[in-house]
């Protein structure tokens, strides 16, 4: 297993290096269509790798596709958090041999968090010898040299290499939409029990405040007006640089920023939320009140053996300060269900903290053991058939809550940002509301990319529907 222990800033001079190989890979394809695809695994970190992964791709001339057969690269970003996510994969790259036989040019990569595991890594390089490029988070920013190797030389291409760095300046595919992800920091340093994210990730490392605020005028300059700051924990930003309250100074930069009309950021560790932020967020418009807070357990035991460092009555401290200072604030958070000590008491503690917060809605999980984590070797108190049980039982208590909590954007008249047309529903817009809600209404194309208020008249569980006033 890898695990950053060093920070280190790409150099301009490395990066120039890779902006050359972009560039001679430009040339040698010149007067060739070459397709490339780019299939996500995973958190929005691994969207926005992804975008980092398809920008280089279009300015060494790539065109994009989703069709495999199509594509002369096909790059799998891969996610480590649950084991039915790596059988995915595996899944994929096995489906693949068949067409690399049909067309031997055909490049097959795979990065991201699962191969950043020395040991999947090599079960992939000797059981998967289709697969040319292996690379991990870290061999990110080499992406352009890694791919020369590969299509000038024929090389099957291996790098893991475990530094965490920030490599600044390498292009970026924006998807052209209104709203856009932008990660402010990498990496992790609080090994949760159950968690890979930190070996796999590295160490907590910030970009720099300049970076980030040119980025997001960038951003506005080309028509986004929504912007999800991402980090593992950006309650942490700064903090590897000695600072304190970098986060909420930084929400503060980005307030300032002509064209940007609403921020959004995730995710947020319950031990480092302080209160400024919150009241930073209550008084500044653009920042919408909504807040994403994992809990994971309603239990002290288990929040103990899960390593979070908070107990259940200082998360609901927090909570108690958000409400009173944003009482119209829209609470999400992650629950994971089959911890390897939890009981069906602490189950039920749990179940009574969402009744008591009213989340209005939940990312919940059953416990997947990470290999090389601590609660990996922990036994199991409950079977699997109590466990699929508790996770019923979670999902039928919040669904009732989401949808009461629903209810109460009937009849508000709401600003919606369009995103484009319904996917399930083409006759029907769809964007979001302050609270990120998805809400679907009848309009014209043109009011894509726009804010569009909306009267909210039928809630449903998931959805909002309304009428464009
Ligand atoms: S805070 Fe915990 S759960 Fe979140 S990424 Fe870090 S170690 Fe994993």
């Amino acid at each position: 297993m890898i695990l950053a222990e060093i920070n280190v800033h790409i150099t301009p001079q490395e990066i120039e290096l890779q902006r050359q190989t972009i560039n001679s890979i430009k040339l040698s394809l010149s007067g060739e269509k070459r397709y490339a695809m780019v299939e996500t695994f995973g958190c929005q970190q691994n969207v926005n790798d992804s975008q980092r992964i398809e920008g280089m791709l279009l300015q060494m001339g790539f065109t994009l596709t989703d069709e495999k057969d199509l594509a002369d690269v096909i790059i799998f970003n891969t996610c480590a958090i649950r084991e039915n996510a790596h059988a995915k994969v595996y899944g994929k790259l096995g489906a693949l041999k068949h067409l690399k036989a049909k067309k031997p040019s055909l490049v097959i990569g795979i990065c991201g968090c699962m191969v950043q595991q020395e040991q999947i890594a090599k079960r992939i390089k000797s059981k998967y010898r289709h697969v040319d490029l292996i690379f991990g988070t870290h061999a990110l920013w080499k992406f352009p040299s890694l791919l020369n190797d590969a299509l000038e030389h024929s090389q099957k291409v291996f790098d893991i290499s475990g530094e965490g760095s920030i490599a600044e300046g390498l292009p970026v595919n924006y998807d052209g939409g209104a709203r856009a992800f932008v990660s402010i920091m990498y990496g992790c340093n609080n090994f949760c029990s159950y968690c890979i994210v930190p070996y796999v990730r590295g160490r907590e490392r910030s970009r720099s405040e300049a970076d980030i605020l040119s980025e997001i005028e960038y951003l506005s300059k080309n028509g986004v007006r929504e912007v999800m700051l991402l980090g593992q924990n950006v309650n942490s930003y700064g903090k590897d640089r000695g600072e304190t309250d970098a986060f909420a100074k930084l929400l503060l930069k980005v307030c300032e920023i002509s064209g940007i009309e609403r921020i959004r950021f995730m995710s947020s560790h319950p031990k480092d939320i302080s209160p400024l932020l919150l009241h930073t967020m209550a008084a500044e418009e653009k920042i919408c009140n909504q807040l994403h807070l994992p809990l994971q357990s309603g239990s002290n035991k288990v929040l103990s053996d899960m390593n979070r460092v908070y107990t259940r009555e200082k998360y609901l401290e927090i909570i108690a300060l958000a409400k009173k200072l944003m009482p119209d604030i829209a609470l999400t958070t992650d629950i994971i269900v089959g911890f390897p000590t939890e009981t069906e008491a602490d189950f039920e503690d749990t179940l009574s903290l969402l009744r008591e917060v009213k989340f209005d809605s939940i990312f919940s999980f059953i416990y997947s053991p990470r290999e090389g984590t601590r609660a990996a070797q922990m036994p199991n108190v409950s079977t699997p058939e109590e466990i699929d049980k508790r996770f019923q039982k979670l999902l039928d208590v919040q669904n009732n809550i989401s949808y009461e909590r629903n209810l109460r954007h009937e009849g508000n008249i709401e600003t919606v940002l369009v995103s484009g047309r319904s996917k399930t529903d083409p006759d029907m817009l769809t964007g979001r509301n302050y609270a990120n809600k998805i809400v679907n209404f009848k309009g014209d194309d043109s009011l894509i990319g726009t804010f569009t208020d909306v009267k909210i008249t039928k809630a449903q569980t998931w959805i909002l529907y309304g009428e464009k006033l």
